[in-house]
């Protein structure tokens, strides 16, 4: 019984955070995004009608209405059902690995704030202040708590070396080429990660994150032949790493 709760928890969850990813866009104010993800009610992004509550469940809504709106037909995006059910099936795992407690609790919303940066950086290729920063100090002030994997100085230490592992090649790769090679953004995130990990382990943490960032460049130019490719985010591969090494650590 436990399972199936886990289970709709994480669909409702993944719901959530692909509607926020959604409503996102970098020209908004602070405000305005909190307004559009707390405020406003769900609706068609086509015909603009609001959604009954019986066609916003997940998975089982998207399966009645076949993958179309209920008032113009249009067509729902068949990305909503493979988020919601990648959140329920890592909850899941959390759950069966480490039961229910404050540390199953804290993956399963790192899992959730992950994928939905990680979901912005692939579309933007930009990772705003506004949800790395809330990161960062959310590590610190665990830490100061002892809520935290790591103690206050450790997670100061790691904000440090996180942001001088990539500032640095960034910095001498700028002054070199006169072209911007990462991403302020990307900085801030390791910088942020360093807040949650064993400093030690932040350059492992960029070795893992390169080397998929690079099995997915691979795969996009010569796999899918995309030979227009001339940037990829970074920041997915950093959140993976960095969760991988918060799950197993
Ligand atoms: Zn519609």
């Amino acid at each position: 019984m436990l399972t199936f709760i886990i289970i709709y928890f994480g669909l409702c969850m993944g719901s959530f955070v692909y509607v926020a990813y959604c409503r996102y866009l970098p020209t908004l104010t602070p405000c305005q995004y909190l307004c559009r993800i707390s405020v406003y009610r769900s609706a068609c992004p086509h015909c603009h009608n609001r959604l009954k509550a019986w066609q916003l469940v997940p998975v089982v809504s998207w399966l009645i209405l076949k993958g179309h709106c209920y008032y113009c037909h249009a067509k729902i995006s068949h990305h909503y059902l493979i988020i919601e059910l990648l959140v329920a099936t890592l909850f899941t795992i959390i759950y069966f690995d480490y039961g229910i407690n404050y540390q199953s609790g804290m993956l399963m919303i790192l899992s959730c704030y992950f994928l939905f940066l990680a979901l912005i950086d692939f579309k933007y290729y930009l990772l705003p202040d506004l949800f790395t920063q809330p990161l960062m100090w959310a590590g610190v002030i665990f830490s100061y708590l002892d809520m935290a994997n790591i103690i206050l100085t450790e997670a100061l230490l790691g904000i440090f070396l996180g942001y001088l592992l990539l500032k640095v090649p960034a910095s001498l790769f700028y002054f070199a080429t006169k072209k911007q090679g990462l991403g302020g953004g990307d900085i801030k995130l390791l910088a942020a990660l360093g807040a949650w990990l064993p400093y030690t382990s932040l350059p492992m943490l960029l070795i893992f994150s390169s080397l998929l960032g690079m099995v997915y460049y691979f795969l996009l130019r010569y796999v899918l032949n995309k030979n227009t490719l001339k940037i990829i985010p970074f920041g997915p591969f950093l959140l993976i790493s960095g969760y991988a090494i918060y799950y197993f650590s």
